[in-house]
């Protein structure tokens, strides 16, 4: 797996005492965790705490995503908070369908959670501003911009074939 940076190893800790704790820094200018996820940056603090079960993953990690706006198809760079609360088991604690375990080499590979508390972060609709003034439907430009020249038309276009229809109704117009 050539993309990820966020494999460690935790060997040391398995050897140590229980409740042991470990601080990682993180301070990536850019991290590409999958074809779908880059944060850039990717910094804070991971926890990680040797526990009779495995290594328990606490952090608080500040990104941010490039998505693509969904009104003007512009750039769009989305807020990204990721709380990490995860134990990985190690054995003989066998981990429960769904759950996190160290690999037998002692190492722990971060980028699958961080890539999936990403997305869940991100909201239904992303925007490049909250005002964003989307794309004229008429024109394609980008009324971020400034105004296309296009005549102002607040009707819907699917209203618009109805409008001329009754206008054309109207005897002497
Ligand atoms: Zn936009
Ligand atoms: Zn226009």
């Amino acid at each position: 797996m050539k993309l990820s940076r966020l494999r460690f190893n935790f060997g040391f800790l398995l050897e140590a005492d229980y409740g042991t704790i470990r601080h990682i820094e993180l301070d990536y200018p850019s991290i590409k965790l999958s074809e779908d996820v880059t944060l850039t940056p990717l910094v804070g603090v991971i926890t990680a705490t040797r526990t009779t079960e495995g290594i328990y993953i606490q952090g608080q990690l500040e990104s941010s995503m490039s998505l693509e706006c969904v009104r003007c198809l512009d750039e769009a760079i989305v807020p990204v908070q990721i709380t990490l609360d995860e134990l990985f088991y190690y054995p003989p604690h066998i981990a429960p369908p769904g759950e996190h375990r160290v690999g037998d080499d002692g190492m722990i590979d971060l980028a699958p959670l961080v890539r999936e508390l990403s997305l869940l972060s991100l909201p239904i609709k992303v925007l490049c501003r909250p005002d964003c003034q989307g794309l004229c439907q008429e024109c394609g430009a980008n009324l971020n911009q400034g105004e296309c020249g296009c005549p102002a038309d607040d009707i819907d276009p699917r209203f618009a074939a109805l409008e001329s229809l009754l206008k054309n109704d109207r005897p002497g117009d």
